[in-house]
């Protein structure tokens, strides 16, 4: 945009991408307010009117000490709203900052598995029959009434009931067995042991779907974030988008390591390989697996090392 009287749009010292002082930004300002500015520059610069005339006074780093540390962080604050800004930019402190606080709960808003919860005294005779004849669930879901069917109501809030009393409303496990099964293979045989034992539930069905909705996502992911990772120092923390060919760090010269590790990506593989061999899968998924193993080999392992005999060629 022409400023009448103004040659230079962006200051020298932000054009070689130094952090400007106060006095600095105050005499840009000043300057600026006394043309005759565009309306879209007049409004930009009461933008700037707060940081010059307020008490913020930006400091300029001047030393960093980085120390190992592992335990409990504070904050000190005093007083007022707490606002951390760095670089012009608005900061967080140093725990994870919520995005959002409800202050009222809206049972629309939360969580929907929870709204799948039943939410009656008992289920109806023709809940029992249906099962009997080994019903599809979609086909009594109306019998049962669950916290769904009352979002939007009066009732969102109010009436639900049990099938079953109890003294403590937090008498259920306090630890899922998720937690107290040491490896995935011991989690997906609990899990399928369960399968087996109802009768409702087909286990290969079981299997087929974790494989696909839960291990197969989960290694097609980490493959895919092993190929875009940065790179690190271990020693300054600086972060390269390539490593340096040296494999020095640039800053401070020690170790630039991955940041994705082999062990990340392919850790349910040879688990996911097993069950769907114990447990019978189609030939589909089985070579999926096969398909991803192939693409885990060609980046994992070094095939200018492998040794070929003559036959290879032949
Ligand atoms: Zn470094």
């Amino acid at each position: 945009m022409d400023i009448a009287g103004i040659t230079k749009i962006i200051p020298a010292d932000l054009e070689r991408g130094e952090h400007i002082d106060l006095e600095t930004l105050e005499s840009i300002v000043e300057t600026l307010d006394e043309h005759d500015l565009p309306t879209v520059a007049r409004e930009s610069l009461k933008t700037f009117r707060p940081i010059v005339d307020g008490d913020l006074a930006y400091l300029r780093v001047t030393d960093i000490t980085r120390v190992e540390y592992d335990g409990h962080l504070y904050d000190l604050q005093v007083g007022g709203e707490p606002v951390f800004t760095a670089n012009w930019m608005y900061a967080h402190n140093s725990m994870d900052a919520p995005l959002v606080m409800s202050s009222r709960i809206d049972p629309s808003e939360i969580d929907d598995e929870a709204h799948n919860m039943d939410i009656v005294r008992e289920y109806p005779l023709e809940f029992y029959e249906a099962t009997r004849e080994m019903a599809d669930p979609s086909s009594v879901a109306d019998l049962v009434q669950i916290s769904e069917d009352t979002l939007g109501t009066d009732d969102e809030y109010r009436g639900f009931d049990h099938t079953h009393d109890v003294t403590d409303i937090a008498m259920g496990p306090d630890l899922s067995a998720y937690k107290t099964l040491g490896s995935m293979m011991d989690k997906m045989d609990a899990q399928l042991e369960l399968g087996r034992k109802l009768r409702a539930v087909d286990e290969t069905d079981v299997a087929e779907r974790v494989i696909e909705y839960h291990f197969l996502p989960d290694l097609i992911g980490n493959l895919r974030a092993f190929a875009r990772q940065d790179t690190r120092c271990l020693d300054c923390g600086k972060k390269y988008r390539r490593a340096p060919l040296t494999g020095e760090c640039r800053e401070c010269g020690g170790n630039v390591s991955l940041t994705v590790h082999r062990g990340s990506v392919n850790k349910y593989l040879d688990t996911a390989v097993e069950v769907a061999d114990r447990f019978d899968c189609r030939p589909y998924t089985k070579q999926r697996l096969e398909v991803l193993e192939k693409a885990l080999e060609s980046i994992f392992e070094d095939d200018t090392n492998k040794q070929s005999g003559i036959a290879d060629f032949m």
